[in-house]
């Protein structure tokens, strides 16, 4: 039987402390403990993208009370965003300075290379070289929903243990379809990942999660729950039926699941009728232009970084863009390496996209990933030529 707390309440901090003390934990007097929380982006926790700080502080808190000594937190963010900058905006360096616990920036060790005994789609990974120097991880997601794959919960988080660039290839691998079966690349890899990446404890931070355009342009849910477990895969499935997604309609937690031979009637929640809790979270748009009429997203094989670029452009500028978008009819973005037979007058965002044979009648906004403002200044002229 493999057990799930969810705990429910106003207070971050207390709901945290609730669920965590349910669960049996090893003895982590002379363990060496790594939280991994998603400090991925500059935004604070009110956003719904980054880890709540109360929910770290609670962690902390409660390892400590138990015999924890050896504590660190660390964090590989989006290419572009400086991980130390992310820790402050989202306010985790504040409780990691005032509980002594250090910050760890994982890009900045040199990598270690992972063999991934019969992957399907990687044979090895480049991960944080911390990895080695911690023997307990505890992965602390925001509950979310995500464009590329469904939802992004605690074995998703686990990317952000991955070594630099390494987290954009996963986006960026093509493969014959006698591999892939129909499924799309990036859950294979995330799948193959999760084969040697997998925590030993997970608190999933429902405090305030995001909906909809997750993981970074979606609406903040105030969902007021937290949920722990020591299994990652059981944790995603509760959670994900929390936020009234069935869980083996996400295909990297349906493939993992049959990976591990996962039998879902194992686990146990309490309280069994957690589910009064179900809180339906707007799943992510099939086509972006579901919330953004007139715009159209050509987007194969781009990472979150550009991903979170043009959701924050839209979210800004989409206002001020509309009526010249109007005028012209649509307005058509591409990003990711593999874009093709894009419209005459596409945006090209994004190194990926701007480096393919496209680009012949188009603007090019370079950058890895550019941001939102370049993207209006290059429309600006435009609109202004037009
Ligand atoms: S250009 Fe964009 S899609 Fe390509 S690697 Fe950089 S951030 Fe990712």
């Amino acid at each position: 039987m493999i057990k799930v707390f969810v705990a429910k309440g106003d207070n971050p901090y207390y709901i945290t402390i609730t669920a965590l003390s349910k669960l049996n934990f090893p003895n982590l007097s002379n363990r060496k403990v790594l939280i991994k929380p998603n400090a991925a982006r500059l935004f604070e926790a009110k956003a719904g993208a980054t880890t709540n700080p109360n929910v770290v502080a609670a962690t902390i808190d409660f390892l400590r009370e138990i015999g924890a000594r050896k504590l660190a937190i660390g964090e590989s963010p989006i290419i572009g965003i400086n991980v130390m900058e992310a820790f402050d905006i989202t306010g985790i360096s504040k409780v990691a300075k005032e509980k002594n616990v250090p910050l760890l920036d994982f890009d900045n060790n040199p990598y270690k290379t992972i063999p991934i005994p019969n992957g399907r789609l990687i044979d090895k990974i480049k991960v944080t070289s911390f990895i080695e120097e911690y023997d307990y991880i505890i992965s602390i997601p925001v509950m979310k929903t995500h464009m590329h794959t469904g939802v992004t919960l605690s074995i998703k988080n686990m990317k952000g243990m991955l070594w630099r660039r390494q987290k954009i290839v996963f986006h960026q691998i093509q493969a014959p379809k006698e591999i892939t079966n129909g499924e799309k690349e990036l859950d294979i890899a995330i799948a193959d990942m999760a084969k040697v990446i997998y925590p030993d404890l997970v608190i999933i931070d429902g405090t305030i999660g995001m909906e909809g355009m997750g993981p970074s342009g979606g609406e903040p849910k105030n969902a007021k729950m937290v949920i722990a477990s020591k299994d990652a895969l059981s944790a995603d499935i509760v959670a994900s039926k929390l936020m009234g997604i069935e869980p083996f309609s996400i295909p990297h937690i349906r493939i993992i699941a049959e990976n591990r031979s996962f039998n879902k009637n194992n686990i146990v929640v309490s309280p069994s009728d957690y589910l009064k809790w179900k809180i339906d979270f707007a799943p992510p748009p099939k086509k972006i232009s579901f919330s953004y009429p007139n715009v159209e997203i050509f987007d194969i094989q781009s990472c979150s970084a550009c991903l979170s670029t043009i959701f924050l452009f839209l979210k800004r500028y989409y206002n001020e863009i509309e009526p010249y978008i109007k005028k012209d009819g649509k307005l058509n973005i591409a990003i990711g390496k593999g874009v093709k037979d894009c419209p005459k007058g596409t945006i090209y965002v994004g190194n990926c996209s701007c480096n393919t044979k496209e680009v012949v009648d188009g603007i090019k906004v370079t950058g890895c990933p550019p941001v939102a403002s370049q993207i209006w200044e290059k429309l600006k002229s435009r609109y202004k030529k037009g």
